[in-house]
């Protein structure tokens, strides 16, 4: 079935029934299975993270897991949310811009993502205000329930239909109690009745204080939280605990008690030094048989192939612990206070780290008062300098300062899109010697825009959606570093977000100064991968290459970079040069 039939399909509704719950052609209640993970108490307990985990966990077992997280929030997507404020944009291959937990399904599962795994309370209501217009409601008045419900269960069945999966991991934003999310646990209790038993599995995460005063652990606010939950008609079937150390026996008993879980499922799930060593702790804790009991499907499960899916990942994580060689790789960045906003560039550079066995530290750096006279100073103690993705004109100059540095005196460089752009301003001012040479971004009437509008976006109105999305091919030239980097493929994939691009009139001049574009967008004067050949590692793109890196298949392009500040840094050291290390680690 096509994308859109899903996405259109309702059975009408008629006046003289209640009943309303849309499912799409050809769809049999029960044989997918639903997990709901909400949060009680308070938000930023790591629902997402929680739920990937476990769904890893499920996936191990050969079982095909489908998630989606459902927000509570008005915007048809989160192209124009402050990353500051909600963490980076997280853009999938077919150029959905969504929440950043999308990003952590990703690495988790090992799986591309679509727009369908991820719904927004606007999408909700927008669909719904359609099918209004449209006539679908047959002279019935709209209401939240059993129509913006219905939707929604509408949704997760499109979801299951397209996956064939047999979990949905159905991971709602925000906490309960609020007002936002209400009508979608309301839908997932309606869903779980129609599915019939043993089809939906709720897990309520909650959050256990330790107050520093009375140095013991306090369950009453999870309690309420529960009970909150329970008054929604929804009897949670496993509680994990969100808390600084351990939960006691005590306090698990506690809530047990309350709330008509058994003790076996209220788990302790504490902070941990790596989200990659969560999957263990859900592990020992039987978590997985729990939720394949729950939801009647043994049989599905193929140990086999859990076996070796585990060890592939035990070997990940053993490495984790043995990354012992420190290396730093210094970001420069406006958004520097709030990790979150870098949250795939983080974990880019660990994935890197830990296949080569580097602990990297990460220095941030606010560039507004960077200067070509302070530089130095600011880049003293780094072995590797990444420009990220931005947008705007503050700090601008200072990362043309570290771009400068690095290119003058061989430090290891990674220009991540808006990197990659201001590397070819750089490089355009103090090579070419093309004076006022800039971005019409930041300087819409400069001299020389080096970088400039892409002629393609100049007729999308309005600010939604408007930049090159999603995932598009890369044609590399042969013989290139990049070409290398890429074990010689002739083409890669990786994901874009940008509206400017390097202006195809100054192409020749960089090119004939010594720039190297080693990527290309097939058929089209779009530059997408540049490279200086003298230099131990130069390297920018158009791309957002840490959104496609993977715990176990780290993304040579960060590789590259670690490898090279690592040789920087233990130079008597044998450790391999960057072309080796990726050929060695990611084939
Ligand atoms: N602001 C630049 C552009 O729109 C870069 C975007 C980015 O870094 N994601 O092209």
């Amino acid at each position: 079935m096509k994308d859109s039939e899903l996405l259109t399909s309702v059975s009408k509704t008629s006046t003289d029934s209640e009943f309303f719950s849309p499912m799409p052609p050809g769809y049999k209640p029960g044989k997918t299975k639903y997990l709901f993970v909400m949060g009680t108490v308070m938000s930023g307990l790591g629902k997402g993270i929680f739920s990937s985990c476990l769904a890893k966990l499920m996936q191990d077992k050969g079982l095909k897991i489908a998630p989606i997280k459902l927000e509570g929030y008005l915007n048809i997507d989160s192209g124009t949310l402050n990353p500051f404020r909600h963490g980076e944009v997280f853009v999938l291959d077919d150029g959905m811009e969504c929440d950043m937990d999308l990003g952590t399904y990703e690495r988790m599962l090992d799986q591309d993502l679509s727009k369908a795994n991820f719904c927004t309370s606007g999408q909700i209501f927008n669909d719904v205000l359609n099918k209004e217009r449209h006539g679908d409601y047959l002279g019935r008045d709209v209401q939240m329930i059993p129509h913006v419900t219905g939707e929604v269960k509408l949704r997760l069945r499109n979801l299951a239909m397209k996956t064939n999966a047999d979990i949905v991991f159905v991971e709602i934003g925000g906490t309960v109690g609020d007002l936002e999310n209400a009508y979608f646990i309301e839908a997932m209790r309606e869903l779980a009745y129609e599915e019939g038993p043993n089809s939906a599995c709720f897990v309520a995460l909650t959050y256990i204080l330790e107050p520093q005063t009375l140095g013991e652990q306090k369950s009453k606010a999870a309690q309420l939280g529960i009970k909150q939950l329970m008054q929604l008609g929804v009897q949670p079937d496993i509680i994990a605990c969100r808390a600084t150390h351990a939960v006691t026996e005590t306090v698990r008993q506690k809530i047990s008690v309350y709330s008509n879980v058994p003790f076996e499922r209220v788990i302790s799930l504490h902070d941990s030094a790596s989200i990659y060593t969560i999957p263990a702790m859900l592990r020992d804790k039987g978590l997985d048989f729990e939720v394949a009991r729950l939801l009647k499907i043994e049989d599905r499960l193929n140990l086999r192939h859990e076996r070796k899916s585990w060890a592939q990942w035990c070997d990940f994580t053993d490495r984790i612990d043995a990354a012992q060689k420190p290396v730093t790789i210094a970001i420069t960045g406006k958004y520097t206070s709030v990790r979150d906003s870098y949250a795939s560039i983080i974990n880019s550079l660990e994935h890197a780290g830990i296949a080569l066995g580097a602990k990297v530290d990460i220095k941030w750096i606010e560039t507004t008062g960077i200067s070509d006279t302070n530089v130095a100073q600011h880049l003293a103690d780094v072995d590797g300098i990444i420009v990220p993705g931005g947008f705007g004109t503050r700090g601008a100059e200072g990362k043309i300062c570290c771009v400068k540095h690095a290119r003058e005196n061989n430090f290891p460089y990674l220009g991540i899109c808006f990197g990659f752009q201001m590397a070819v301003i750089e490089f355009a001012r103090n090579v070419c010697g093309l004076a006022g040479a800039n971005s019409t971004e930041i300087e819409k009437d400069c001299e020389n825009p080096v970088i400039d509008y892409l002629p393609e976006q100049l007729k999308i109105e309005g600010l939604g959606g408007n930049m090159r999305l999603g995932g598009f091919d890369i044609e590399l030239k042969p013989d290139t570093f990049a070409w290398q980097l890429f074990a010689k493929a002739h083409t890669v994939r990786m994901r874009f977000r940008h509206r400017y691009e390097v202006a195809p009139r100054y192409i020749e001049t960089l090119e004939k100064a010594g720039l190297v574009f080693s990527g290309k967008a097939p058929g089209q004067p779009i530059m997408q991968i540049l490279e200086l050949p003298q230099h131990p590692y130069f390297v920018g793109t158009q791309a957002h290459p840490c959104l496609t890196s993977r715990p176990l298949r780290p993304q040579p392009m960060f590789v590259g970079l670690v490898a090279a500040a690592m040789q920087k840094h233990y130079p008597k050291n044998d450790s391999p040069d960057c072309v080796t290390a990726v050929r060695n680690l990611c084939s």
